[in-house]
């Protein structure tokens, strides 16, 4: 392995360890849920706008190491971003990972890109991208829990 998957894959497990911003927020319009049955992971989103701009975000749930180290992340990398910004960074991160080719990849988003790794496990790319699918239908004010077998995601 590589030195530098080496520190992507240390920063993932410290990020499940100790999650950044596990906890609810209350007074938020925008809350989502989201399940992925292959791995059995399931996340709660909570997302806090000000005038289209997030002002907080934090998520509580649990599934494996990939997952959670992905929400404590994501909702790190929401915190100031208009929503736009927000659903264009999910398409980078979302092709990043599953379109396999050279002009998309991981490298642009910052400590996102600790989730380069994930590539190379096709089954564990809906475990990355579940908070964002999440956060997406929080922020659209769609209820209905996101289900990575039942959408098209
Ligand atoms: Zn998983």
């Amino acid at each position: 392995m590589s030195d530098l998957r080496q520190l992507y894959q240390e920063v993932i497990l410290d990020h499940n360890r100790h999650p950044h911003n596990y906890r609810e927020i209350t007074s938020t319009c925008c809350k989502a849920e989201g399940y992925n049955p292959l791995c059995g992971d399931q996340v709660t989103i909570y997302i806090k706008l000000d005038n289209d701009i997030v002002t907080d975000a934090s998520f509580q749930g649990k599934g494996c190491a990939i997952s959670v180290a992905s929400a404590s992340l994501m909702t790190e990398a929401l915190k100031g971003k208009h929503i736009d910004e927000v659903k264009k960074l999910f398409q980078q991160f979302h092709d990043g990972l599953t379109l396999n080719d050279d002009s998309h990849d991981l490298t642009e988003l910052g400590k996102l890109a600790v989730f380069e790794g994930v590539k190379e496990y096709p089954t564990r790319i809906k475990c990355a991208t579940l908070a964002w699918h999440a956060s997406i239908a929080a922020i659209d004010g769609d209820t209905t829990p996101v289900n990575t077998e039942q959408d098209d995601v």
